[in-house]
């Protein structure tokens, strides 16, 4: 398959969004509940080939956006001692936390690395005995099989200067959350190809039929996003409110086996605190008893914790489809990629960033 012929063809593209206009005869509101989605549509324009009637909102498929601020300045907590060197992926390093960054942590001394692999800070800490190792755990289910098989191969190894800092967050709770918050205005759903593709499809169809929403599993490409696009619309056109696979190339029915037969011994149901959002009940996880020792929140002494949120930054109603970031009055000044006030300016998959890195909206201040 040649991904460039195939899901990047312009004309094959300005097709389906053709007949996404000659099937729309009125305005629909619809999510894309992935900040990877969110970039890609306007990275390629796509958002902006579609009629008028179609309004994309973006959803708090951003794992970085949502990581709580408790947790964050957690994770401010441990990199400040001297005992800990702290890994986490690059975005995190530069999200505020209630006064300090990782960054300004790590230019006044702490041992802050970033790795591109949680299995990367698990050999940090076969190399470095004599220091704890923390790996800040954040993600949806996508990555939440690659902390999982770093925690198996610590406790295979034995390792007992390892632990995680684990803010896993689950997509379905926060479409129900969404869906049943009194000023939603979410009409149809494209779900994330990616996390569908490690869960299946089985946890959609209550949530489609309860708030009568279509939900179509949709990919990355350009015209994945199109197709996704088109069947959300007629599935609303039709007054239908079902589950369809618009990414069967890469998603089954069933998930992937092996990863959730992983997940389940890894992992526990637990509810979760969203930044700007709120706990949304039974909508993380967080791990076994078994995996109980690997936990950061159960080796450190975090009690002291007092979070103080930006007053300005308006995330939570982003996060939720209920405005746009050029709503929010710090959009571009002062809140920008080199002065984020908030977490969805700094994310590669933040939808602030976004509007902000490929000039959407920004006329409008
Ligand atoms: S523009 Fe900045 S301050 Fe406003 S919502 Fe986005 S991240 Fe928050």
């Amino acid at each position: 398959m040649n991904i460039n012929q195939e899901f990047r063809n312009a004309r094959l593209v300005q097709a389906v969004v053709d007949k996404i206009r000659q099937t729309a005869t009125r305005p629909w509101v619809i999510m894309e509940i992935c900040g990877g989605q969110t970039h890609a549509f306007m990275q390629t324009g796509l958002d902006q080939l579609l009629p008028a009637s179609i309004e994309l909102v973006h959803g708090p498929g951003c794992p970085v956006c949502v990581t709580s601020l408790e947790l964050i300045d957690k994770a401010l907590a441990i990199a400040m001692r001297p005992d800990v060197i702290f890994t986490s992926f690059g975005d995190m390093l530069r999200v505020p936390g209630s006064r300090d960054d990782l960054f300004s942590i790590r230019a006044r001394g702490g041992d802050i690395r970033v790795v591109y692999s949680p299995l990367d800070s698990v050999r940090i800490a076969r190399e470095n005995p004599e220091k704890q190792v923390v790996f800040f755990a954040i993600g949806f289910e996508t990555t939440a099989p690659a902390n999982a098989a770093a925690l198996l191969q610590a406790k295979a190894l034995g390792l007992k200067n390892y632990s995680q800092l684990v803010s896993i967050v689950r997509v379905p709770p926060a479409m129900h959350a969404i869906l049943g918050s009194p000023g939603n205005r979410v009409q149809g759903f494209l779900a994330a190809g990616h996390v569908c593709s490690v869960m299946g499809t089985r946890e959609y169809p209550p949530i489609a039929a309860r708030y009568h929403v279509p939900i179509v599993v949709t990919g990355f490409e350009p015209l994945d996003l199109a197709q996704g696009l088109l069947m959300c619309v007629q599935q609303l056109e039709a007054g239908l409110a079902e589950v369809q696979n618009a990414y069967t190339r890469v998603v089954q029915e069933e998930g992937n086996p092996a990863a959730l037969k992983m997940l389940a011994r890894v992992y526990r149901e637990v509810d979760r605190n969203w930044r700007g959002i709120g706990t949304i009940p039974l909508s993380g996880w967080g791990l076994t008893p078994e995996f109980a020792g690997f936990d950061a929140e159960n080796r450190f002494d975090l009690k002291e914790i007092q979070t103080r949120e930006s007053e300005i930054c308006i995330a939570g109603q982003i996060l939720r489809g209920l405005k746009k970031p050029h709503q929010c009055p710090a959009f571009g000044n002062p809140c920008s990629p080199e002065n984020p006030l908030g977490a969805p300016m700094v994310s590669s998959e933040g939808a602030c960033a976004a509007h902000y890195r490929y000039g959407r909206e920004i006329e409008k201040k």
